[in-house]
């Protein structure tokens, strides 16, 4: 089943049971805790919160996600995307745990014939949030418990689950609730057996079911944070991975082998020569690439550009990680004209306007793809020759002060600069180039204070404002690895 059409299929199933549909939100909403909307309820926050009546008790959408935060496990876990799709459905204060548990059974469990997914029931696992992990839920969530047994799942196969899996919240202040969540045996040769709890990659997580019900704050991680107050209403907010069930659905091993993404690895085997599926580590590259190339075309499409900080940051990273991708896989040559437009032909079935705008588009990544082969063949040699002095040293660490210079004269980011030491087998004396970082903001900070005592002039404060910025550079790559 194409992924257009499970996506036409959630929106007819919800639209036939009372549901608004809402299109998809741009990815850069206006949160401002938040770099990229990272799920389908953050567009109905205020709704949740009570700071707004919504128009409708329902509503569906298949709402465009970044996870920053999910970056590094692209291409090595079978099940993330930096970009993905949620589909979701979602109640203010109309339906509860019963509707949303009965709705999410029929779809995922009744007939294709009739509109919906055909999973065997048999496959099927839940979890509910477990007893003693929170103050109203002693015995657990035995509610939701209850509601799964009356649809007809047998108890052996639901399973109860700390805050960590069964409580969830953006990341960031807002609102969270207990959840339930649906997921998919693949079958033993994907590994041991035991449900969710035992192995996540043979049992595949489909569907959150959030029982939206408390604002909370001073969130710290998953399962650390403090409720400030009870919600005004009972709320429902539901998120399906899109790509998950489309490879599922599809019979492929992974989210990368998905047709809305595949044809981008097909397009690098043949500029590289090289096969998917012949080896570990490239297999690895194909997918960073492909999943890259399309989350980069996403982000550009909805206004992102290259930058140092934030962000731009994020796009930049992502766009190099690509092209050093295909470096790795043998592709010295431009690969972007190449991979961006067959991203694009697939994308732009269910988003148009990336056909429309993608003269824009390509430009912005083609720019950024140049800029950085510029940068990669100045920097690579002084790495190359720092990397082999210390390794002939014995030493099995970059010092920080290379680091510094391939910062400051080679516009190396420091995670580039990590990555590519530790494809050599070092790591990177990162509190010495974080020191050397330091002295050299702390230099600028006074030179602009002479400079400001001197003639004050505005010439000035511009330099000093770039040089910082120039500085800020890593504090972006601090921001793609603290999203929770
Ligand atoms: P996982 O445990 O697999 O990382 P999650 O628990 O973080 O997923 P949720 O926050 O519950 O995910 O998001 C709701 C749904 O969105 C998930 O059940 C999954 O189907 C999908 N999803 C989450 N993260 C990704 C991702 N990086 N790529 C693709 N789909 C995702
Ligand atoms: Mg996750
Ligand atoms: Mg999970
Ligand atoms: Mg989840």
């Amino acid at each position: 089943m194409e992924t257009a059409e499970i996506r036409r299929r959630w929106l007819a199933f919800f639209e036939r049971h009372g549901h608004t549909v809402v299109p998809s939100a741009p990815l850069l909403y206006d949160d401002p805790n938040l770099l990229f909307v990272n799920a389908g309820m953050v567009p109905f926050k205020p709704y949740f919160l009570g700071q707004e009546t919504p128009p409708y008790a329902r509503a569906t959408s298949v709402q465009k996600c970044v996870r920053t935060g999910d970056i590094e496990e692209v291409g090595k876990t079978t099940r993330h995307g930096t970009f993905f799709q949620m589909n979701g459905n979602f109640s203010f204060g109309d339906y509860f745990k019963k509707g949303a548990i009965e709705f999410a059974w029929e779809f995922v469990t009744g007939s294709r014939e009739e509109g919906n997914l055909g999973f065997d029931p048999e496959k099927v696992w839940v979890t509910v949030l477990g007893p003693g992990f929170h103050p109203d839920y002693p015995d657990g969530d035995v509610e939701a418990m209850e509601h799964w047994r009356a649809v007809g799942m047998p108890a052996e196969r639901i399973q109860g689950r700390s805050l960590k899996d069964n409580y969830w919240h953006m990341g960031v202040e807002g609102p969270g609730g207990p959840c339930s969540e649906i997921y998919i045996d693949r079958g033993p040769q994907y590994g041991a057996d035991g449900g969710p709890e035992a192995d996540e990659d043979r049992f595949l997580e489909i569907w959150n079911l959030v029982f939206q019900t408390e604002e909370i704050t001073d969130v710290k991680a998953k399962d650390d944070f403090r409720v400030v107050t009870p919600l005004p209403a009972k709320n429902i907010d539901t998120g399906m991975g899109l790509e998950r069930v489309a490879f599922l659905l599809q019979g492929v091993d992974n989210l990368y082998e998905i047709d809305e993404v595949f044809p981008v690895i097909r397009a690098a085997e043949e500029l590289s020569g090289k096969r998917y599926g012949a080896s570990p580590a490239d297999d690895v590259r194909f997918r960073v690439v492909a999943d890259h190339v399309r989350s980069s075309l996403m982000l550009i499409g909805d206004g992102v550009t290259p930058g140092n900080e934030g962000r731009g940051y994020v796009l930049r990273r992502l766009l190099r990680r690509a092209v050093r991708s295909m470096r790795l896989l043998g592709v010295q040559d431009p690969a972007l004209p190449t991979l961006l437009p067959v991203s694009m032909a697939q994308m732009s079935k269910s988003y148009p306007e990336l056909e429309r705008g993608f003269s824009r588009i390509s430009q912005i990544a083609y720019a950024e793809e140049e800029s950085f082969r510029r940068t990669l063949s100045s920097g690579t040699t002084m790495l190359d020759s720092a990397v082999a002095a210390a390794k002939s040293g014995g030493a099995g660490i970059l010092g920080g002060d290379k680091a510094f210079q391939l910062h400051d004269t080679y516009g190396f980011p420091i995670d580039l600069t990590l990555e590519m030491a530790a494809e050599q087998g070092l790591t990177v004396d990162e509190e010495g180039f974080r020191r050397l970082m330091g002295e050299q903001r702390a230099r600028a900070k006074a030179d602009a204070k002479a400079k400001k005592q001197g003639h004050g002039d505005a010439h000035a404060y511009r330099e000093v404002a770039d040089s910082i910025g120039h500085g800020v550079e890593f504090t972006g790559y601090e921001e793609v690895t603290s999203e929770v």
